[in-house]
């Protein structure tokens, strides 16, 4: 909850609310202000290299998950031994489970390669996760732009 209070001691709130500091960037950009939403998701310096870790993490335990759910093998205990493989299948064929892969179409797509997509080979239909990570104000937008990005992958 303080977090989404935007109320964790960050230098923002310790100079805005508190008044025990005087300067409010965030120390490793000297850019913006040090608030939860920049440094979760909005920092030009983390952007490089961390968010990318913390998505390919955050879709590991997703992806652990999913295995789990529909039957697949699994080799690690805990999903943060859990090795991404870019095909899994299920024993007689029933899920296939697809991680950074392109799905299959008859025409070309430009965003055509969702984190996760979750084939039910029985029903014939496809599940496409994306996942993101964003601050509490950015969800909405997110999940908006998520929609709209694989809309051409909707029968
Ligand atoms: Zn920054």
């Amino acid at each position: 909850m303080a977090a989404q209070d935007q109320a964790l001691q960050t230098i923002y709130y310790a100079t805005k609310v508190l008044s025990t500091e005087t300067v409010s960037k965030y120390r490793h950009c000297q850019q913006f202000y040090e608030t939860i939403d920049h440094i979760i998701s909005a920092c030009p310096i983390l952007a490089k290299e961390q968010y990318t870790k913390l998505h390919d993490s955050m879709c590991a335990q997703l992806h652990f998950n999913i295995c789990k759910e529909t039957g697949l093998q699994l080799d690690k205990k805990h999903w943060y031994e859990h090795v991404l493989q870019s095909v899994e299948t299920s024993k007689g064929d029933k899920v296939t489970l697809l991680w950074n892969q392109q799905g299959q179409t008859d025409r070309t797509i430009p965003n055509n390669k969702p984190d996760i997509i979750i084939r039910d080979n029985e029903a014939g239909t496809c599940m496409l996760i994306d996942a993101a990570i964003s601050g509490d104000r950015n969800v909405i937008k997110k999940e908006a732009e998520k929609i709209l990005k694989y809309k051409d992958l909707t029968i």
